[in-house]
């Protein structure tokens, strides 16, 4: 039966012909086993050898006789697994690494299972299971963006947001707790509008954690955003090529966010119409706070759109300054007579558009396309549950605090609310691992390839 105390060894380069070739073991007897087949060039044996050191040699491989090798040195517990870790790294000959597989296994190690060596370092503690499982991403990535979403999560940026909000559940969990044990004195003890504020605020925490979906689910997100009847829910329609949103002459028409993908060169992106802010009767900074919070901050490009007719208001400056993502500067309206006085914001990539006669709408197209090919658009500034499990499990425990949240506003007994919020943070400790079955785990590092 196979032990965690196992020295375990697999190759961990992909099958195939290749320059070179790495075949790594990990566990008590990583050393001693490596020890039999490589000879070092200097006199040191590897048992003296350092930690974190890269050492050449030669395999005595019979039948071959001896092959150049590079021995890398992780000691206990330091290394990836927390255990004695040797990489050999030699020439990438696919009969090569299967004769060093077998020697080593003829030796007293045992082939490990996919993700084994991860599942280790979970195991050992070295990282939680969220990072475990980013390692997975980062190998399969396709591109840059998934790429910085896994490694966001390697670095622990989900982990941290997923602390983040178990702590803001854990301190209403306390607050309501006293109460229970105040109950049979007649006294309202706990703040309930207090416990509300932080369910308000790790609800919005989780549903930001769902809200930017994994890259290739629904495309680079795109906000439309600038002030009442600039065009924006035009421009929208023109993007799409059809008339999905409601324009009107009228101010504060658009009443729900409107969102539409659409493929520009084959590439995805997600339009999203600004929405139930557009209220006459607000001034425009407070608009601008209203928008970014709602949707300009959870996207990768923002549109700012302005009237080029007419004076632009100074707020509407500020707003633009405020985006902190990447944006266009997008002066509309350019077939009505312009306004002397407009200027765009220094440097703004600036594209001047008609929604009536679509001018500069394919430019627009193209601005966006050469964001994305720059690279500069980070689409991975905040964590998010990448992976089909991290989601599920994130929106279960939303799922918790939103009946918490329901029980706390129907005045339901503190007990009751205490249960809802008890799951929650037992679905969220799911995803760093501290809580989690063993045929989850399975699950997770069944996916990972033989050798990481
Ligand atoms: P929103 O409130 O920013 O979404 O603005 P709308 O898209 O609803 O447009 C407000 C008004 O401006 C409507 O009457 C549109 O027909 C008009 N409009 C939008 N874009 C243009 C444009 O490029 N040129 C002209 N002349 N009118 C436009």
């Amino acid at each position: 039966m196979d032990t965690i105390m196992d020295t375990i060894v697999a190759i961990s380069t992909p099958a195939g012909t290749a320059h070179r070739g790495i075949v790594r073991l990990s566990g008590d007897e990583a050393i001693n086993i490596a020890s039999k087949l490589f000879k070092p060039d200097s006199a040191k044996s590897l048992k003296k050898t350092g930690n974190f050191t890269a050492i050449r040699g030669l395999l005595n491989i019979p039948q071959i006789d001896s092959v150049p090798a590079l021995l890398f040195l992780y000691r206990a517990p330091t290394s990836y697994t927390r255990e004695d870790v040797v990489e050999l790294h030699t020439f990438g000959s696919p009969a090569l690494l299967q004769s060093i597989l077998s020697i080593f296994i003829s030796l007293g190690a045992r082939l490990a299972h996919p993700g084994e060596f991860t599942r280790r370092a979970f195991t050992a503690g070295r990282i939680d299971l969220a990072r475990a499982e980013s390692v997975a991403q980062l190998i399969s990535a396709h591109n840059l963006s998934e790429m910085r979403t896994a490694s966001l999560a390697l670095s622990g940026g989900l982990s941290k947001k997923i602390e983040e909000v178990s702590h803001t559940i854990r301190d209403c969990l306390a607050l309501l707790e006293s109460a229970i044990d105040f109950s049979d004195q007649d006294i309202d003890y706990i703040p309930r509008h207090q416990v509300a504020l932080q369910l308000k605020e790790a609800a919005k925490n989780l549903h930001s954690l769902l809200t930017k979906s994994p890259p290739a689910a629904s495309g680079v997100r795109v906000a439309i955003c600038g002030a009442p009847n600039v065009g924006k829910s035009s421009l929208f329609n023109c993007l799409v090529g059809r008339k999905r949103a409601l324009t009107s002459p009228i101010p504060g028409t658009t009443r729900d966010t409107v969102s539409e993908t659409i493929k520009i060169d084959g590439a995805e992106f997600l339009l999203l119409d600004c929405a139930g802010n557009a209220d006459s009767a607000l001034p425009i900074d407070q608009l601008a706070a209203i928008q970014m919070r709602n949707y300009v901050g959870n996207a990768d490009i923002a549109l700012f759109v302005t009237d080029s007719s007419k004076r632009p208001a100074g707020s509407e400056r500020i707003f633009f300054n405020q985006i902190s993502c990447k944006k266009i500067f997008v002066r509309n309206k350019i077939d009505l007579p312009q306004s002397a006085s407009f200027s765009a914001p220094q440097k703004a990539l600036t594209v001047k558009t008609s929604c009536v006669t679509k001018k500069g709408i394919s430019e627009l197209k193209s601005a966006l396309i050469s964001l994305i090919k720059s690279g500069e658009v980070d689409r991975s500034h905040s964590a998010i549950a990448a992976t089909a499990r991290q989601r599920e499990t994130v929106q279960n425990a939303l799922k918790s605090v939103k009946k918490a949240q329901d029980s706390l506003s129907e005045g339901e007994s503190e007990e009751f609310i205490a249960l809802d919020l008890r799951e929650a943070l037992s679905r969220l400790s799911e995803i760093t691992g501290e809580s989690v079955t063993e045929s989850v785990l399975n699950a997770i590092f069944a996916k990972f390839c033989i050798g990481k």
